[in-house]
């Protein structure tokens, strides 16, 4: 019962690859593999690759460093074919702030407060991308009185991590745990049952049957056995989801 919340199959461009791993995906027992959409282009294609694949569950939304660059028009049109689909989704995602860029970091809040409201009119959880701007993404999500969220790959500083755990939000654990002492102490830090797990394939090398390694590193952490915890992520999978 492996989950992978954050990964973008979508943005492989061969299907051939992309078959190759979803088969090593279900052989290692994924079960669930969410895929975010990042523009208009890749929303339509995650909604077709989740028709064909069962594996595959769609999150619809529009990358901070996306959603800046286009019209106010394009965006909100965005907005009402996310709302049209909403019966093919299970949360809105990729969403959030990035300063690592030159973007229009006060659009990019406009459009992070657009698609929180959306996820909450359709009540749905947000999977939230934060970058060298967490806790400018926290204040909003605090402010807006977010419930349901998802913090993707968060690196922001100890205390924002205890924030976001206050607030009761999940926190997903990368393929990086494995090596990364960053991600080892927030594993420390995160209770069980807001742990959540993801690849973010193909932006990182990991993809979805390496979170088994993942795991064995998180259960090691937590003093678990493997089993034990796999079953506990995919309860928070579908306590949220
Ligand atoms: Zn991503």
């Amino acid at each position: 019962m492996i989950i992978d919340v954050h990964a973008h199959l979508e943005l492989e461009e061969s299907d051939e690859n992309r078959n190759e791993v979803l088969k090593r995906a279900e052989e290692a027992g994924v079960k669930i593999i969410i895929c975010n959409g990042i523009d208009p282009k890749n929303n339509r294609k995650i909604l077709e690759l989740s028709k064909k694949h069962s594996l595959i569950k769609a999150a619809l939304g529009f990358y901070p460093c996306e959603c800046d660059k286009v019209s106010k028009e394009e965006f909100e049109k965005e907005l009402k074919f996310i709302k049209k689909n909403k019966k093919k989704i299970i949360a809105i995602g990729e969403i959030g702030l990035d300063k690592k860029w030159d973007n229009d970091f006060d659009r990019q809040q406009e459009c992070f407060r657009e698609l929180i409201s959306l996820a909450q009119k359709l009540d749905i959880p947000i999977i939230v991308h934060s970058r060298m701007a967490e806790e400018k993404a926290i204040e909003i999500m605090e402010e807006m009185n977010v419930k349901k969220a998802v913090m993707h790959c968060f690196s922001g500083k100890k205390k924002f991590v205890q924030r976001c755990i206050d607030n009761k939000w999940s926190l997903t654990i990368p393929g990086d745990i494995i090596r990364g002492q960053q991600f080892q102490e927030m594993a420390k830090m995160i209770p069980l049952k807001q742990i959540l797990t993801e690849t973010d394939f193909p932006v990182k090398k990991f993809e979805p049957a390496d979170i088994s390694e993942s795991l064995k590193k998180i259960a090691e952490i937590k003093g678990l056995d493997i089993q034990e915890l796999s079953n506990i992520i995919f309860q928070n999978y579908q306590r949220l989801f």
